[in-house]
């Protein structure tokens, strides 16, 4: 083995995966600008000629902006590495006691990243989208979301790593289930506390308004043997006219949200397909699946985690001279962090799938597939998204099938 081998692997991995990006993303520049790439004629009732020339400015506008972000972090990545940030930062929280040290290196090590961000989102969001019409956010805003984000992450931090260290530190061979185990409970029991603690610190949730939309959606699930209990409608319009829907929560506590702008832009027999897709989800266990499948990768991943934490090798490549497990947990990380990236394809084209599956179910369930693929239409129209991606960009990046292919099976007799 070659004493560097680890440092290799590192830069492939940055180096293949800033690559593999960079070739996603100009496969569909280049397939836009080949003039290839035509608006279907039922779409164009909804998307006209001026949607489409803006539509286009601000897929442009992104892909400048995406560029720019995709190398920076790129150079920094690599920086941090060889000016040695790591090492710095371990020897800094030397404060004489391993434990709390290894805790203070892991919650501050994505402190720079965290910095690094701040002028990108701001330029997004106050210059690309502002421009575009998209957002509505105020300075002030902003920054009470970007603190409360720091502050709940920091304290989560101190939370995860305090545990993760002691397991890390006290089990010997057993840390990896052992750590498996808690994850898991962890990121269940945030997924139950985070739609009654966390996302009411950031919006407004009122419970869907009695009226012929809770109606429709009512008798919608009761002939799923369901009842209407958790509907809420989010404030997010205060930031921004991008719509949305989403499922959050599991049993008991699941709820389904419904952006307040999704409200303003479809109609009411639009809201219920849309919520007739989202009951697909959940009919046909696509949540519950993809959960197992995560917790099955995570366990797989700490197990091979085990077999390497204890080598000598990867710890003085990267220039730390002891084997702290907590560092060598963080070391595999960031050597083998570009990895999974590379294998997302698996996971989107089984989540395309599913989107499939839910869109058939709802156009099952309501006799025509008409009204969501008119929504489709709409929100396309109003968030501008890119409709014509390249096949390669689908095939990498899409977690739904694009718009038209959707409304065209959904239109199909
Ligand atoms: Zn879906």
């Amino acid at each position: 083995m070659n004493q560097n081998m680890f440092l290799y692997l590192f830069l492939f991995g940055e180096i293949v995966s800033f690559a593999l990006n960079e070739f996603i993303s100009f496969s569909t520049y280049l397939y836009k600008k080949s003039g290839k790439a035509e608006i279907p004629e039922y779409a164009r009732s909804y998307i006209d000629e001026g949607t489409e020339k803006k539509s286009d400015e601000y897929y442009k506008a992104k892909f400048v902006f995406g560029q720019v972000r995709r190398c920076t972090v790129f150079v920094f990545s690599l920086l941090l590495v060889f000016l040695g940030y790591y090492t710095w930062l371990y020897d800094l929280m030397d404060v004489g006691n391993l434990y709390l040290q290894s805790v203070l290196f892991l919650v501050f090590l994505s402190l720079p990243g965290l910095v690094l961000n701040i002028p990108f989102t701001l330029y997004s969001e106050f210059v690309i989208e502002k421009k575009f019409g998209f957002s509505n956010t105020s300075f002030k805003l902003w920054l009470s979301d970007l603190v409360k984000n720091i502050v709940i992450e920091y304290v989560l931090g101190f939370l995860l790593y305090g545990v993760l260290v002691f397991i890390l530190q006290s089990l010997k061979d057993a840390w990896w289930y052992v750590a498996g185990i808690f994850l898991v409970l962890f990121s269940l029991i945030f997924t139950v506390i985070y739609p009654i603690w966390i996302a009411p610190l950031f919006n407004k949730f009122v419970p869907l308004e009695e009226g012929s939309l809770r109606e429709k959606l009512d008798a919608l699930l009761s002939r799923e043997g369901l009842s209407l209990k958790k509907v809420f409608v989010v404030d997010e319009s205060k930031r921004s006219n991008h719509s949305n829907a989403y499922c959050s929560g599991f049993g008991k506590n699941k709820r389904i949200v419904l952006y307040d702008s999704l409200i303003k832009t479809l109609d009411e027999d639009e809201i219920v397909a849309v919520f007739a897709h989202e009951l697909g989800h959940a009919k046909k266990k696509h949540i519950a699946k993809r959960l197992i499948t995560s917790f099955a990768i995570l366990f797989l991943a700490l197990y091979l985690a085990s077999l390497l934490i204890g080598n000598e090798m990867m710890y003085l490549s990267f220039g730390f001279d002891s084997t702290n497990p907590v560092v060598g947990l963080f070391l595999l990380s960031l050597v083998f962090g570009r990895y999974p990236g590379f294998l997302s394809w698996i996971g989107n084209y089984f989540s395309r799938r599913d989107e499939r599956e839910a869109d058939m179910f709802a156009k099952k369930k309501l006799g025509s597939g008409e009204k969501l693929a008119s929504s489709l239409l709409k929100l396309q129209k109003q968030n501008l998204s890119n409709s014509q991606p390249s096949k390669v960009e689908v095939f990498f990046r899409y977690s739904h099938p694009t718009v038209f292919m959707r409304v065209e099976y959904l239109l199909e007799p």
